[in-house]
Order: structure tokens, then C-alpha cells, then sequence
């Protein structure tokens, strides 16, 4: 049941069981299982009878975990925060019901009270914190003084991609877990099991993540990038402004990691290298490579980078989408 990959590293930290820290600081690249190996180390830690120090699947604890109602287990998550991406948002449809990218101040104090009655099951309690840099400055305080103070049998697990946003004195709290990137075969199996259609493909546009991976192999998710991919092909250059009409944030967001990728893929075929992760259209990005500019596309891969950065804030969605395809073009029709 557990992610194949994630098993040795869980039953490493498990033979600890006795002596485990407060705080885990589980990190490593997006798209690789860091939520699921947070969640099988509570599951496992939760467990009345491990099997080989891993969850058994059987006793009441798994039992109500699988049923995400164990009464020593929180996860906490941003929250639907509607209230605080003001008008500069389009509300939209898509848009509508996402969660809000931030962790309050309130949802630190739910676990304090959480942590201050006893556990049920005279065990441990553990609480999820994903991803731990959506903490909004106060509550990276509030659990700052949890972490200071920790609670008897509890263990918190932090869960990030980007650990070097989270306070240093958060992360000198905690002892980092961090996971690798499976090996292909491992994740092509994987992905293959799981029923992905053009594993190959999926994997190489997720730079190895497989978890990504299955995201980016779904229908709608294929179609959209297929949608960007055929936009940044065009000979004569993407159509920016009829592209973003109707862009939203989430549209953005997908947009933005479509054409970062394919700006790293351009700057790889212009530097005489092979396409890593759009595989399967090597040559319409060898076209596109002829005529862009190494300097603009570097450029130009710093803006993105930036605007997934800012994708977080109350943005113009289809202006942000404008601008980044008319530097494409300036990059690319040079
Ligand atoms: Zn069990």
C-alpha cells in the first residue's frame, strides 16, 4: 500500500521509533510523496501492531486512519480563504472552492488545544503541517513556541518543498527527512500500475517526479499543456493576447510550469543538448531554438520564475499570461 520508494526510508526512521524527534522537516523535490510519507509515518507511528516497524493495516488505529477519523491525528493545510484575495482575483469558476495558499494563526492554536488533552489510544499523536511555507508569518511564531515547548508524545511533521522559506529557527527545530527522486524504472512501474497513459512522457515533463507525474497524465491536465505546447510552437510566434483571454490563476499556474520547462528544454536544444522534459516534441522545439536568443531566454526564464513566485498574490492573471507570451516572442523571433 505504501509508495514503493517511500518503504526504506519510513522503516529507517521507524527503527526509531523510541527515540524519534519532536519535529520532522520532510523535504525534497515536488512530486515525489513527501505528503504521503508524512502521512505513512503517522499511520505507522499510530499503529497498535507494526509489521516490520510499518503500519499493519488492520488494527483499529489503521483502521480509523484510513477512514481519516483517528482521534490523535490532525493534518493541517491551508484553508479556503476566499475573504483574503481581495478584488484583484478573478473569481471565476475555476478558481472557485480552491484553497487559499496560506496557513493562519488560528489553525496553529487549534493544535495547541489539540495537544493539550490526552492522546486516546494511550499512544503517540502526530500532526501534518503541508506545505510548511504556506505558514503565514504569525503562525510560523505560534508554532515556533509549540516547537519550543513540545508537547509529550506528539510528533509534528513539516512538509516542504522550499525549506529555505520557512524560519531558521523553525527549521533548527526540527530534523530533516529528505527524500530522493526514484529511480526511472521505479517510478515508470509505478506509474504503469497506477494507469497512467504515456508514462515516458508524463515522467520526463515532471523531471523524474512521479507523483507529478500522475497529476500531469491526466486528460484535462495533458490537453492544457498540449493547448500551451501547440501556442509556443508557432512558427510566427504564440498569439499572446487571444492565448490569455479568459486566463485565470489556475490557469496561470499550469501555464507558467508549461513554459518553464519548455524555456529550460529551449535553452538545453540551443546548447546543442537533447529536450528533457518535453521528449516528445523535440522538434518544434529545435525549430524554436534556431531562432531564439540564449541572453532573452535566460531572461526570460528569471520573469517566470518570479511569477510563479508571485502566482501566490492577488495578481491579473491573463495580463501576468500577456506579458510572459510577448517575451516568449521577443525571446524566440529574435
Ligand atoms: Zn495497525
Amino acid at each position: 500500500m505504501i509508495i514503493p520508494w517511500l518503504r526504506e526510508p519510513l522503516a529507517r526512521l521507524m527503527a526509531r521509533r523510541d527515540r524519534l524527534p519532536h519535529a520532522l522537516l520532510v523535504t525534497g523535490r515536488a512530486g515525489i510523496g513527501k505528503r504521503e510519507f508524512a502521512r505513512e509515518f503517522a499511520r505507522s507511528l499510530l499503529c497498535e501492531s507494526p509489521v516490520d516497524r510499518l503500519s499493519c493495516g488492520q488494527c483499529p488505529s489503521c483502521h480509523w486512519f484510513g477512514q481519516a477519523n483517528h482521534p490523535d491525528y490532525r493534518e493541517i493545510v491551508p484553508e479556503s480563504a476566499e475573504e483574503d484575495e481581495g478584488d484583484g482575483v478573478s473569481a471565476t469558476g475555476k478558481d472557485a472552492g480552491r484553497k487559499s495558499l496560506v496557513v493562519k494563526i488560528e489553525q496553529i492554536r487549534a493544535i495547541r488545544a489539540f495537544v493539550a488533552l490526552s492522546t486516546h489510544r494511550a499512544g503517540h499523536r502526530v500532526i501534518v503541517l503541508h506545505p510548511a511555507e504556506a505558514l503565514q508569518p504569525a503562525a510560523a511564531n505560534a508554532l515556533l513556541k509549540t516547537l519550543e515547548e513540545p508537547p509529550p508524545a506528539t510528533a509534528i511533521v513539516l512538509v516542504s518543498d522550499r525549506p529555505a522559506r520557512l524560519l531558521a529557527t523553525i527549521r533548527s527545530r526540527c530534523e530533516s527527512v529528505t527524500l530522493r527522486v526514484p529511480a526511472a524504472s521505479e517510478a515508470r512501474a509505478w506509474l504503469e500500475a497506477a494507469g497512467a497513459s504515456e508514462p515516458e512522457v508524463a515522467l520526463a515533463l515532471a523531471g523524474g517526479a512521479p507523483l507529478l507525474a500522475a497529476e500531469l497524465a491526466q486528460p484535462e491536465e495533458r490537453d492544457w499543456r498540449r493547448r500551451v505546447v501547440a501556442e509556443l510552437s508557432r512558427p510566427d510566434g504564440a498569439r499572446a493576447l487571444a492565448f490569455a483571454a479568459g486566463f485565470d490563476r489556475a490557469f496561470l499556474e499550469r501555464t507558467l510550469f508549461v513554459m518553464q520547462t519548455w524555456v529550460h528544454d529551449l535553452v538545453r536544444v540551443k546548447s546543442a543538448g537533447e529536450p528533457r522534459h518535453h521528449v516528445d516534441a523535440a522538434p518544434a522545439l529545435r525549430a524554436k531554438a534556431r531562432r531564439a536568443r540564449l541572453e532573452r531566454l535566460l531572461a526570460l526564464d528569471r520573469e517566470l520564475l518570479e511569477a510563479r513566485r508571485l502566482v501566490a498574490h492577488p495578481l491579473n492573471a491573463r495580463l501576468v499570461a500577456e506579458h510572459l507570451m510577448m517575451a516568449y516572442n521577443r525571446a524566440t523571433l529574435a
